[in-house]
């Protein structure tokens, strides 16, 4: 069984939000975040960061689909 770093976990979280990251490499992720002391925080993170940006695209130009 592969196990991630952070540092591939944070590549794939970012993969993850932005809709490129296949399945397995879906769960890869959410293994190690379920098992890491330090990502959840940042893949929380991430997310929120993630939302926000999402929320400024929606003000400013026509709804994207999705
Ligand atoms: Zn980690």
């Amino acid at each position: 069984m592969r196990r991630l770093t952070c540092a591939q976990a944070r590549d794939r979280a970012s993969d993850l939000l932005d809709g490129e990251l296949s399945p397995g490499l879906a769960e890869e992720l959410a293994r190690h975040v379920a098992s890491c002391p330090t990502c959840p925080a940042l893949y929380r993170a991430l997310i929120q960061l993630h939302r926000e940006l999402r929320a400024i695209r929606a003000v400013g130009g026509p709804p994207a689909a999705g």
